[in-house]
């Protein structure tokens, strides 16, 4: 590459974005950081701008606007507030790839907006693509936008592919750890605590998506990110349970021929193949020792006892606005669990009775999206009370 490439982060204060700013410090002569954004952790924004002196940073939390005005003030760096701003900031000529590390549904304008402007995409943001992944790849497409995935897995099936455009896939492997209850029946998970649920046996990820590798709808909302970025259809994607957390996923060919990446479990190596897509630049990430790991395994997804990852799936396989629905009332569930207003077993619960009770739409448009992520909270909340 000759040139830097100008980088946004949108939730440069996550767990992902962080990682991010960490690939970018290491590649200075690759990357510049161009945009910061944050919902509340002011300070760590700040700390940021004060570190990587972007062009300009956006506090999603209004409140802390002059806060952060005031910090910054004797820098260059332009301040603005609010989600419309996070919007607004994507757009910005100066602008060569998005970072979408903002969690949930809130990521979804901006995306849309980073891709109207034309911007490559580096996508962390997988609720995105389960909420309305049709719309975003449709607009994609029609902007010449690449979409490069940040997920582990879709980053190791991404891998797999390259110099493999005219061999059709036959099926895909996502890999799942199993989270901290694997192999748990549901007596145990009927009292397990949301400290048990946040530690992960392999990797330290933001609240809402430690919680959901527990629950195992992390690997449903990347079932449904998986058929969108690869052009799949339901029956080409299974999940395998491979509790090292080594193999990133698989994909298998016509010719019966499987190929899997590989790798220590670190996201900031998915972060840069993304970022620095078609090349591999030189890290010094820890490399895998095989004496390390004389033995990888492979199990069957419990999906009885897990019953998240059959409700993503048939979510999928239904297609219109039931993803959506089922998003929106999962991270209603995961904040309701992590408030400790309900007890482990009671998302797929919440998830289950919102599919059954939101209007199905099979040709949903954005505001049809807007209304149903809406009202699907509007009901879970009802189930608290
Ligand atoms: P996190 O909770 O650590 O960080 C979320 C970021 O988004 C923060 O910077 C926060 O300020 C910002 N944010 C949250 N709500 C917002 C809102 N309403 N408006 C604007 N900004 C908001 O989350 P994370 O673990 O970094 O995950 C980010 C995304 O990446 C998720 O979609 C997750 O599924 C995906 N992902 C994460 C990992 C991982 O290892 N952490 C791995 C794969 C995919
Ligand atoms: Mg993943």
């Amino acid at each position: 590459m000759k040139t830097r490439k100008h980088i946004a982060i949108l939730g440069s204060t996550g767990s992902i974005g962080q990682q991010a700013l960490e690939v970018i410090e290491s590649q200075p002569d690759h990357f510049v950081v161009e945009v910061l954004t944050a919902n509340g952790n002011a300070d760590l924004l700040i700390k940021q701008a004060i570190h990587f002196k972007p062009n300009a940073v956006v506090i999603a939390d209004e409140k802390k606007y002059q806060h952060v005005k005031n910090l910054l003030s004797k820098y260059d760096i332009k301040v603005f507030a609010g989600n419309e701003s996070i919007s607004q900031v994507v757009q910005m000529a100066s602008i060569d790839l998005v970072v979408t590390a903002i969690v949930g549904y809130a990521g979804l304008q901006s995306t849309l907006s980073a891709i109207n402007a034309g911007k490559q995409i580096a996508l962390a943001n997988k609720e995105t693509l389960v909420v309305a992944g049709e719309l975003v790849t449709t607009l994609a497409k029609e902007k010449g936008v690449n979409i490069y995935p940040v997920d582990s897995e879709h980053s190791a099936i991404f891998q797999c592919l390259a110099g493999e455009f005219h061999n059709p896939i036959e099926k895909i492997y996502l890999t799942a750890s199993g989270g901290p209850f694997r192999g748990k029946d549901s007596n145990f998970l009927a009292s397990v605590t949301k400290e048990q649920a946040l530690k992960h046996p392999n990797w330290s990820m933001g609240a809402k998506i430690t919680v959901d590798s527990a629950t195992l709808m992390n690997k449903g909302l990347e079932v449904i990110e998986a058929k969108w970025l690869f052009g799949l259809d339901p029956k080409q994607i299974d999940v395998v349970i491979h509790p090292q957390s080594i193999i990133h996923s698989i994909v298998q060919f016509k010719d019966g021929s499987m190929k899997a990446q590989m790798g220590l479990p670190d996201m900031k190596l998915p972060i840069q193949y993304a970022m620095a897509y078609p090349h591999r630049l030189a890290s010094s990430f820890p490399r895998f020792n095989f004496l390390d790991h004389p033995q990888l395994t492979f199990e069957q997804p419990d999906k009885k006892t897990f019953r998240n990852l059959s409700l993503a799936f048939e979510a999928m396989k239904v297609a219109g606005n039931m993803p959506c629905i089922m998003n929106a009332a999962n991270e209603e569930a995961v904040s309701a669990f992590l408030s400790d207003k309900i007890k482990f077993l009671q998302i797929s619960d919440m998830v289950e009775k919102c599919m059954k009770k939101i209007s199905f739409i099979n040709k949903p448009s954005y505001e049809d999206y807007v209304a149903t992520d809406r009202e699907t909270r509007v009901i879970a909340q009802e189930f608290l009370s």
